[in-house]
């Protein structure tokens, strides 16, 4: 969830701060920003997608609130135009709207698989996605994808400005079919390395928070990292980017959530506040990790 990031975001901007030019590599890894904190990996033919969220459903009233029982719909247009080729894999960072919405369609159409803990599991089989398609983790697994290997991270949720967040909570069983944004519940939240022989992309990308331990020493080449409200986060970015020590950042979670993706309207990148924020972290920490600062639906090769 975003709510209360912009204005954070800007607070937390240095005035002034750039972020330089990002230059592309040819490492034969890919990566495209779906929007929200929704992303794409290529590599090699495979394919793999994390919380995917093109549908961007207009959930915040006048009070800039959530309408809790804001129905559930899917812009299957949408997702058959931009993710017209079968993810392998869908990555679910948290149970939210705005994460896992869409993954029963992907799985209805593709036949994709999607990785997630046991709430997210019975989130998905309420919504009629066969058992088969769904893999279990808790954090800790190191799933080995013949290819390229995943493994998954105990991770937490963001909170907002009262240190708590929106739909909490957790199912052991499989509940009645979610009907609004209020029914997908958080159900704990997952981080994800995916390792490409040798070439690793870490997603802490769903929510602006982490568990510390869990991820110091990873190295990735490229975190993904969100930068949904986090004033309440403890030193959230210089302890992400120190834990870590990727070569390139890349911000997550930091766009309004609710443009959709075909109005002329939608600004091509996020906040900017998000990347200028990274690359002022990683300065004041002495890092040389790049960033790039995306656009939606633009490929990126690292
Ligand atoms: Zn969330």
């Amino acid at each position: 969830m975003l709510v209360g990031s912009a204005a954070a975001l800007a607070g937390a901007a240095v005035a002034g701060s750039a972020v330089p030019a990002f230059a592309e590599g040819r490492s034969g890894v890919r990566l495209r920003w779906l929007g929200v904190a929704g992303w794409e990996l290529t590599f090699a033919g495979r394919r793999v997608v994390i919380d995917p969220y093109l549908t961007r459903l207009p959930v915040f009233g006048a009070d800039g609130g959530f309408i809790e029982d804001y129905p559930l719909t899917v812009r299957k247009d949408l997702l058959d135009r931009h993710l017209a080729e079968k993810p392998e894999l869908v990555l679910v960072s948290h149970g939210h709207y705005d994460h896992m919405l869409e993954a029963p369609y992907l799985v209805e159409k593709h036949g994709s698989r999607v990785i997630g803990t046991e709430t997210h599991r019975n989130l998905l089989l309420a919504q009629g996605v066969p058992a088969s398609n769904i893999t279990l983790a808790s954090g800790g697994e190191h799933l080995d994808f013949h290819g390229f290997t995943v493994q998954a991270f105990r991770s937490l949720h963001s909170v907002f400005g009262n240190y708590g967040t929106f739909a909490p909570g957790t199912l052991t069983a499989v509940p009645r079919r979610p009907e609004t944004i209020a029914d997908l519940v958080e159900g704990g939240t997952l981080a994800y390395l995916v390792d490409v022989g040798g070439f690793s992309v870490l997603f802490l990308s769903g929510t602006a928070n982490f568990i510390e331990r869990e991820v110091a020493g990873l190295r990735p080449d490229v975190l993904v990292l969100g930068m949904s409200g986090h004033a309440n986060v403890f030193d959230y970015t210089a302890r992400a980017l120190r834990a870590t020590r990727p070569r390139v950042v890349v911000p997550s979670h930091h766009d309004d959530m609710v443009t959709q993706l075909d109005d002329p309207k939608l600004p091509p990148r996020g906040n900017p506040a998000a990347a200028a924020e990274l690359a002022d972290t990683a300065r004041r920490i002495g890092l040389a990790t790049r960033v790039l600062d995306p656009e939606i639906l633009r490929w990126y090769e690292f």
